[in-house]
């Protein structure tokens, strides 16, 4: 239900020896809804999707999905509670085939699932991104870099997340395939309300199809509102945003 999927972050602090990753952040994530994270390198970002997704301990804070808190829950806790992360640098593997990567997402997430169902989801992710139904056999080696971030995202999907992490998905894309991209998690985030984290260095596209945003940077908050008011705040871009 639409409640479940609430991603509600609160005072969240993560450190890396001496340094202090993330600094007591606060990010609100709704179901529908894509919430964009943005600022500079070294802002948090990464750090800030891989404390929600257990990969790193957070040393304060709460993770709270539709009401419990996952802080410090281990990674697989987090993935079977319908958290789907996906890394940066996009993290197929090169040797299986387009199908065989795709059948990797169905083994993390609840696995509630029959058989049946699985093909089924499996049948959706290729109507969602022709270009893996038509490769499904190929080894991932030989597909495009867009093509290599919808298998990633295609593979988070089969493990039905109830909140997908996307950790750069425009990362060494072309303008054009990012917006390809951009276009069809829209398009999935409108279809199937799930809770969408999109962290991205590209603002300007991220915005463009986020409902709200977050601002890092240094490790904290420093800005946050609707998608629309921060592409509009000429300050904020030319500050942090870089467009
Ligand atoms: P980028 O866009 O460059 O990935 P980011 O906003 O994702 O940047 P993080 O990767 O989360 O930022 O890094 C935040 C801070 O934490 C930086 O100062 C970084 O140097 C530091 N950091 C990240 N990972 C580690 C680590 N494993 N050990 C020590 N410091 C780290």
């Amino acid at each position: 239900g639409g409640r479940d999927r609430e991603l509600d972050i609160r005072g969240l602090t993560t450190r890396y020896g001496p340094v202090t990753a993330l600094d007591g952040v606060s990010v609100l994530a709704r179901p529908g809804e894509v919430t964009a994270v943005l600022g500079a390198n070294g802002a948090g970002k990464t750090t800030l999707l891989r404390t929600v997704s257990g990969l790193v301990k957070g040393s304060d804070g709460a993770v709270l999905l539709g009401g419990r808190d996952l802080a410090g829950a281990p990674a697989e806790t987090i993935a079977r509670a319908g958290v789907a992360h996906v890394p940066e640098g996009r993290g197929v593997i090169t040797e299986l085939t387009v199908e065989e990567n795709l059948r990797l997402g169905e083994l993390l997430g609840s696995a509630r699932r029959g058989k049946a169902d699985k093909n089924e989801r499996l049948a959706s992710v290729y109507g969602m991104f022709p270009p893996l139904a038509q490769r499904r056999r190929q080894v991932a080696n030989s597909l495009s870099g867009g093509e290599r971030q919808m298998l990633v995202i295609g593979r988070a999907l089969l493990s039905e997340p109830e909140v997908l992490l996307l950790d750069e998905p425009s990362l060494g894309l072309a303008p054009r395939v990012v917006a390809q991209i951009f276009g069809l998690i829209r398009d999935l985030v409108d279809r199937e309300r799930i809770t969408v984290l999109l962290v991205e260095q590209n603002a300007r596209s991220a915005l463009s199809i986020a409902d709200t945003g977050f601002v890092l940077n240094l490790g904290r908050v420093v800005a946050s509102d609707d998608a629309e008011a921060l592409a509009a705040d000429a300050e904020l871009r030319h500050a942090y945003l870089g467009f």
